[in-house]
């Protein structure tokens, strides 16, 4: 009977066990865990659990319990370290374990900042619920805290923050917040929501040096000369493959580690899901790396197919929500290199979509707090509809007509 070893027990890795299982696969399964914790959600550590709102069990994806009832070896603590492809073996700090299927779901880690004073006790990152605890065990003491980069982790936690009664700064390189990532529209609508709730944005702000004294950050400095005191730092600047693994095993590396559409790499034993993984999507024609849980869901179930021989593939929209305050924005499809762009219903209000057009159609929407009309587009472009601008821009078009044939 067949073994899989699935190296990362997040989102990917957890349920690539789940639907292996629910497949009708009666091998042995192990997942390997490099933290201490059962596998757990990982958004509510810069939402509900930051603000500890929520007790640590109710983030676990299931209780111990049901991975032996499963049947589905969990091994927390354990770090994968090695892997030898030709005998078809992983090591650990302290034993071997042999593999018929290796599933690599080793996830990201936090780019780190690269200057001194980075090892500081106040300065923090934000991947895992050791990093959370960490951070509700210095709140007492924070009463101003910087946040470097204006990308969803810094902004979520800015609103976390708040609600926990800190000063909150964010520090932005880029001349806006979001840049990478959204519209100068959605990141001024952003930046106005967070200014409004008290929060000091600071785009085109580069860091210089952390001032530290006794190994505790109080100060930020900026490349304009300005310094900024502080109690503590959280640095959200974006995210890194982890990839050191499967590139010392050989395997093919380029941003992720390059799969095929059905998350295999160039060994057909060997497969890859979540944040780690570059895979190749149908419905978009390109290898693509994302970072979200709906991705890291549907390649698990890839994974466990292309194991038990049934036939799913990569043909997902890459979809993406972020909660800060009350604001729920729901982002579905591609929107860089957008030629256009149609604003549906009130900024004021808080309640609009933004609609991106490339060459005439549709390719993504970013939606606040329209969560009902986001699923009328996302199932869109899931399916492939040819959503002409010029039909969304009629002052007359309603999102509920695009199923019901009426535009
Ligand atoms: C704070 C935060 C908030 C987020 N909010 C959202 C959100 O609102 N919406 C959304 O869609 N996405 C969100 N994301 C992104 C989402 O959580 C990730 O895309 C998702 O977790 C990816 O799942 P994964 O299994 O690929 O990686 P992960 O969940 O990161 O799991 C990878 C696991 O592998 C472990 N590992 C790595 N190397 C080894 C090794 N050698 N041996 C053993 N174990 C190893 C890691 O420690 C980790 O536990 C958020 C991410 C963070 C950090």
């Amino acid at each position: 009977m067949s073994k899989v070893i699935i190296i990362g027990g997040g989102h990917a890795g957890a349920n690539v066990a789940f639907s292996l299982r629910k497949d009708g696969f009666e091998g042995e399964i192990d997942i390997f865990s490099n933290e201490d914790f059962l596998p757990y959600h990982r958004p509510p550590l810069s939402k509900e659990f930051l603000k500890k709102n929520i007790e640590i069990e109710k983030i676990f994806f299931k209780p111990d319990s049901f991975y032996r009832e499963q049947n589905i070896t969990f091994h927390p603590n354990a770090s994968v370290v090695y892997i030898d492809t030709t005998v078809k073996e992983i090591s650990t700090h302290s034993s071997n374990y042999a593999f018929d299927y290796l599933v690599f779901a080793t996830g990201s880690s936090p780019r780190l900042l690269p200057m001194t004073n980075a090892d500081a006790k106040n300065l923090f990152y934000l991947r895992k619920i050791t990093d959370v605890l960490e951070i509700h065990s210095q709140l007492d003491s924070v009463k101003d805290i910087v946040l470097i980069g204006g990308g969803y982790i810094g902004l979520e936690v800015a609103s976390a923050m708040i609600e926990l009664g800190a000063n909150v700064t964010i520090l932005e390189a880029e001349e806006r917040i979001l840049k990478r990532v959204t519209s100068p529209e959605l990141s001024a609508f952003y930046q106005s929501i967070h200014e409004a709730k008290g929060v000091k944005v600071i785009c085109n702000s580069r860091v210089s040096g952390l001032l530290a004294e006794n190994q505790t950050i109080n100060c930020v400095e900026l490349e304009s000369g300005e310094k900024i005191p502080t109690d503590a730092v959280l640095a959200g600047i974006g995210a890194i493959p982890n990839t050191r693994l499967a590139e010392d095993a050989g395997l093919d590396c380029n941003n992720g580690i390059v799969t095929d559409q059905y998350c295999r790499t160039a060994n057909p034993y060997i497969l890859a899901a979540g944040d780690c993984a570059n895979s190749f999507n149908t419905l978009l024609n390109q290898n693509i790396r994302l970072e979200s849980v709906p991705n890291a869901l549907s390649q698990a179930k890839v994974v466990a197919s292309s194991i038990v021989g049934n036939e799913l593939y990569n043909k997902d929209l890459p979809w993406f929500w972020s909660d800060q305050y009350d604001l729920k924005l729901q982002m579905a499809g591609l929107s860089n290199g957008y030629d256009e762009s149609i604003i549906l219903g009130d900024i004021e209000a808080a309640e609009f979509i933004v609609c991106y057009g490339k060459a005439g159609y549709l390719a993504a929407v970013d939606s606040v707090n329209q969560s009902k009309q986001f699923m009328l587009f996302k199932r869109a472009l899931s399916n492939g509809f040819k959503l002409e601008m010029s039909l969304i821009k009629n002052k007359d078009f309603q999102p509920e007509s695009i199923f019901s044939g009426s535009n």
